[in-house]
């Protein structure tokens, strides 16, 4: 969502392979289709290749990276993962994280913490809580006012999409801007007020949307 994570990602990636000397194995879901068939890409153009795994089995991974690692001729040392909101919370993708973490890999991870509804998405917020204090929260900034923006504002066709369309599109025309609380608009969404609902009132206390 503008917010640099990917680019953040790959260039952590590239350090720690060039100056950590670690071997590192990329993945994405098969969901994220705009940076292109096994690529990551950032915004910049910056991009690294990637595996592809289903969102609803993620536990794919083990026959793939056990062959990476066999045609390698070594073990990997770190698994890195962009765009995890695409493993929905009940794909075990949070359980298999877990898992890699107790084979003895480290992890890098990147997604988005908030769907274009203003909720949660995803394996994000599970996995933010698993890194604790290494969990970097990037920003995005709203493209009407500038200010911090941590809503996706999902676009179809020039009119913001109702809450009640699809948490995730698969190769729709849809557009994504990054707004704040101001400036998210979300047709239909339930309890009414657009100040009411929204969670940035909770999660950013000093943000524009907190005093009346
Ligand atoms: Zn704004």
């Amino acid at each position: 969502m503008a917010s640099g994570k990917t680019r953040h990602l790959l260039t952590e990636i590239d350090t720690l392979r060039k100056y950590g000397n670690k071997k590192i194995a990329v993945f994405k879901p098969r969901t994220d289709v705009r940076s292109g068939m096994n690529l990551i890409k950032s915004r910049k153009g910056d991009e690294d290749t990637a595996e592809e795994l289903s969102v609803t089995n993620p536990l794919e991974i083990w026959p793939m990276l056990r062959a990476k690692e066999s045609a390698a001729g070594c073990r990997f040392q770190v698994i890195a993962f962009d765009e995890v909101q695409f493993f929905p919370r009940d794909s075990g993708f949070f359980q298999l994280v877990n898992q890699l973490l107790n084979e003895g890999y480290d992890i890098l991870a990147s997604g988005l913490a908030f769907d274009f509804r203003g909720e949660p998405f995803g394996s994000t917020p599970d996995l933010a809580m698993l890194a604790e204090d290494r969990c970097m929260w990037m920003t995005a900034y709203c493209t009407k006012c500038g200010t911090r923006a941590p809503y996706p504002q999902r676009i179809i066709d020039g009119t913001p999409a109702h809450y009640n369309s699809q948490q995730v599109l698969v190769g729709g025309d849809e557009t994504y801007e990054p707004r704040c609380d101001d400036h998210f608009v979300l047709p239909g969404r339930p309890m009414a007020g657009p100040d009411d609902a929204s969670p940035q009132r909770k999660i950013w206390p000093g943000g524009v949307a907190a005093t009346e």
